[in-house]
């Protein structure tokens, strides 16, 4: 197979152009392509444009990457990115295809527009090219019908969510003619470059996830009409409460979009007249009435919610705006009615989320009639959907994991709550048993997955038993490591765990990996079994995010108890184990992804590499609580900055101070971690995992190899340049003009001063001067105790710990 380089995309629509964006992501050049215009927009006329220019020519591909350029949340890692793409259209720039190694279908939704591109692809496509559709649910095989023998071969289904950057599902659907050595390389290439969750799903319609999301949808839809839940009550029970996004069931609808689900409703009551289930296949009249009144959600900012400008004492968001509810009755915008549930209000305490199901479906009021009804329907359609979408379970629980974050697959949840409950409930219900759950209980199994040794098994059909879930190569699991033994010490904050091959794994695992004193204590502990029996560390997690900062809770209690002196001890303890990291003899990498704020990217600044997941949004917002970075945070990027002056005698190094000043002054946080790159958060020597599940295997692979390498720690720095007080004074004016323009308040000019005192080496230097990293270090400590004592500070602190989010006091 020829390895794929470059990409052709056809169509610039909401797909195609997110698609060629996330292909440049990966640093992978594409052509985006669309239709020639048949006439001239006014504003073209007006220019004096003919349907001649290639800016008319152009304008389809054109709107569409302008749009993905613009799309929030951002389709691209770093604007730069979009650089890779190249603009044009079927009629002028079809032959560019002719060397791309995979071509992807992603026009209109119509069978006969992707064939009728398609015809006209086939004598072009150079040999082995891959070509693919990105159809939701035409049947793949029909696409394709009467071409050559070759174009068949290579001809499958890539199927792409929406947003294809952030969603982590690409369904693979081959025909029975494709090449398995095609599905290997789109599947390998969607895995490793992309960073893709693969599953492979069979030609029927709408595939794996889109069937099986779409019949939860419309069948919570018919319960909610049946038994009178209200749209409010049917969000608080769809979503979070399930282990479903905190979007749930309408706030989903209006993102999709009510045309978008109509257009699969429709095409799945037509594709599957023999469905057990087809009579769900059909809009709701409310849905309906909705598309007729041009309700469409998000698009055209109203469907099921309605953002408005909020009336006073209404109880308006901090933007001043409310949401509204739809009335499905009189189709009026109403205000919002909070879901009262006792059963949910007790189940949210309980964190895990299988758990939390398990005693919902207990409760005896109407939240648990719900869950009964909507799970056992669930359970039932999932479960006879095998072998018809995919022979096995563990494709059809990713598929809706990672294509609509379900924190638990249907097989896993059903696991939770029990087989056996629930096939008792429809034989009293005289419901035929899917024959994969007969075949289940007459092997004499009581759930679909098991654990042996660290080792997940699943139930496969075929077999009649369980089978043991394929490793797979560059993916290291922590918690069937722990299963295995490997586990050498833990407290209630981290673990070390003995991953193999020499190398230690440092695991945070508190709530929200927050590092307090026991994550420290376990750093050293780490260092010590590094030095004595390991050649490399590795410092990750496996978690909904890798560190959302310093406990903020143990320093609030230190503060309202007057604690300075253990606030500074416990300061001092974490720069301590910090500045052990970066002198470590033996080479520590750190795994950073997803939120990494505060302490977590200070720690991350001593490693000696960073392996980042692509999707990584660090920053040092302790600006945001009042304080300032103290476990070395700003030394190290005070470091980055200086040591990245040039030579030369023009140089301005305030420039470079200024930089760094800014980002942590405005806490900023980036967007993924290539601009993490460029707010200087990664140096040019740490490197990029665009798979999370790939992270920690990438991460013990680079650790050795740097062991390899024969690495050699540094000696703490004597030699760090501060530029004194004419620095401080720049900065100290940079604060009161922001201040004036209301960029900042009172207090954050406050803690603004801090951070230049430090930044510019105490503000007492009268010339630059060159310190040590301990005195840094001391200076940021001082800083942070000062404003651990100040009221504000304190105010800040509680309000992140209640509501989540910084107060601008
Ligand atoms: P879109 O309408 O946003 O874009 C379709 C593109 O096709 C447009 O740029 C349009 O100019 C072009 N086009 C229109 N008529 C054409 C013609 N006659 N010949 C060639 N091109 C023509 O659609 P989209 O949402 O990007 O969907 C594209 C494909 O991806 C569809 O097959 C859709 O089912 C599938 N898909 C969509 C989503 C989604 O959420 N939008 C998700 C997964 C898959």
């Amino acid at each position: 197979m020829r390895d794929i380089r470059k990409v052709a995309v056809l169509g610039a629509g909401t797909m195609g152009a997110r698609i060629a964006a996330h292909l440049a992501n990966a640093s992978i050049p594409s052509v985006l392509l669309d239709i020639v215009p048949a006439e001239l927009t006014p504003a073209e006329e007006a220019k004096g444009l003919t349907l001649a220019d290639p800016r008319v020519r152009n304008r389809f591909a054109q709107a569409g990457f302008d749009a993905a350029l613009k799309s929030r949340p951002a389709a691209f890692f770093v604007p730069e990115a979009s650089r890779m793409i190249t603009l044009g259209n079927f009629d002028d720039d079809l032959t560019a295809v002719k060397d791309c190694d995979w071509i992807i279908e992603a026009v209109t939704e119509n069978l006969e527009i992707k064939r009728s591109l398609l015809r006209r692809v086939e004598p072009l496509r150079g040999p082995e090219a891959i070509v693919s559709s990105n159809t939701s649910g035409i049947s793949i095989a029909s696409i394709a019908e009467g071409f050559g023998e070759e174009f068949r071969s290579h001809w499958l289904g890539t199927h792409f969510f929406n947003p294809p950057r952030y969603m982590k599902l690409l369904e693979t659907i081959p025909t029975p003619e494709t090449l398995p050595e095609v599905v290997e390389a789109v599947s390998r290439f969607g895995d490793l470059v992309l960073g893709k969750g693969i599953v492979k799903a069979k030609d029927t319609p709408n595939f794996i996830a889109n069937r099986i999301g779409t019949f939860v949808t419309l069948n919570v839809l018919r319960v909610m009409q049946e038994d009178g839940y209200s749209v409010e009550e049917i969000d608080a029970l769809s979503g979070p409460a399930m282990g479903l996004p905190k979007s749930a069931t309408f706030r989903t609808l209006d993102i999709v979009g009510l045309d978008v689900v109509a257009h699969v409703v429709r095409n799945l009551a037509e594709a599957l007249p023999k469905d057990e289930r087809r009579e769900l296949f059909r809009l709701p009249d409310f849905i309906a009435q909705m598309l007729e009144r041009n309700l469409l959600g998000e698009k055209t900012r109203q469907g099921l919610y309605k953002k408005v400008k909020a009336l006073p004492q209404s109880g308006a968001g901090d933007d001043g705006s409310e949401i509204l509810t739809l009335d499905l009755q009189t189709f009026e915008y109403r205000a919002r009615q909070r879901a009262k549930f006792p059963s949910l209000e007790i189940a949210q305490n309980i964190e895990d989320t299988r758990q939390r199901v398990a005693s919902l479906l207990q409760a005896p009021d109407r939240a648990g009639q719900f869950y009964q009804k909507v799970l056992s329907d669930t359970f039932h359609y999932a479960a006879s959907r095998i072998p018809e979408v995919s022979d096995d379970i563990v494709s059809v629980d990713n598929a809706m994991k990672w294509g609509f974050n379900w924190e638990c697959g249907v097989f896993e949840l059903w696991d939770a709550v029990g087989v056996e409950p629930t096939v008792e409930r429809w034989k009293k219900e005289k419901r035929p048993i899917p024959p994969l759950v007969e075949k289940l209980l007459e092997a004499g199994k009581k759930t679909f997955y098991v654990q042996t040794n660290g080792t997940t098994c699943y139930f496969d059909m075929r077999k009649g038993d369980y089978q043991a879930l394929e490793e797979r190569p560059g993916i290291l699991l922590l918690p069937s490591l722990k299963q295995r033994q490997k586990e050498i010490k833990r407290n209630p904050g981290a673990s070390l765990i003995d991953m193999g091959a020499g190398v230690i794994c440092l695991e945070f695992h508190s709530k929200m990996n927050t590092i307090g004193s026991d994550t420290v204590q376990m750093v050293h502990a780490g260092l010590k079994a590094l030095n004595e029996n390991f050649d490399a560390m590795v410092i990750g997690n496996q978690g909904a995010n890798f560190c959302v900062g310093a406990n903020l809770m143990l320093i609030l209690m230190g503060i309202q108890e007057g604690e300075w002196e253990e606030i500074h001890q416990g300061v001092r303890a974490f720069q301590n184990a910090n500045m052990a990291l970066k002198y470590s003899p033996k080479p520590v990498v750190m795994a950073p992804f997803g939120l990494t704020l505060g302490g977590g990217v200070e720690m991350m600044l001593h490693a000696t590499r960073i392996r980042a997941a692509a999707e990584t949004y660090m920053g040092l917002v302790e600006l945001g609580v009042g304080l300032i970075p103290a476990g070395g945070g700003t030394k190290e990027m005070l470091i980055r900055a200086m040591d990245s002056v040039p030579p030369d005698a023009e140089a301005d190094p305030f420039l470079n101070l200024k930089e760094v000043f800014l980002n942590i002054g405005m806490a900023k946080v980036s967007t993924s971690a290539e601009e993490a790159r460029k707010l200087r958060y990664l140096s040019g020597k740490d490197s990029i995992s665009m798979n999370r599940d790939r992270l920690i295997a990438d991460a013990k692979h680079l650790a050795l190899d740097l062991v390899k390498l024969g690495y050699r720690p540094g000696k703490p720095r004597e030699d760090i340049l501060v530029l004194g007080r004419p620095a401080f004074t720049k900065m100290k004016l940079g604060l009161h003009l922001m201040r004036r323009a209301e960029y900042l308040s009172d207090y954050d000019v406050t803690v603004g001063t801090y951070l230049a005192k430090v930044f510019s080496g105490g503000g007492e230097f009268t010339s630059p001067q060159r310190v040590s990293e301990q005195y840094i270090l001391d200076l940021e400590r001082e800083a942070f105790v000062s404003l651990c004592g100040q009221k504000k500070t304190m105010e800040r602190i509680q309000h992140m710990l209640k509501k989540g989010k910084p107060l601008r006091n």
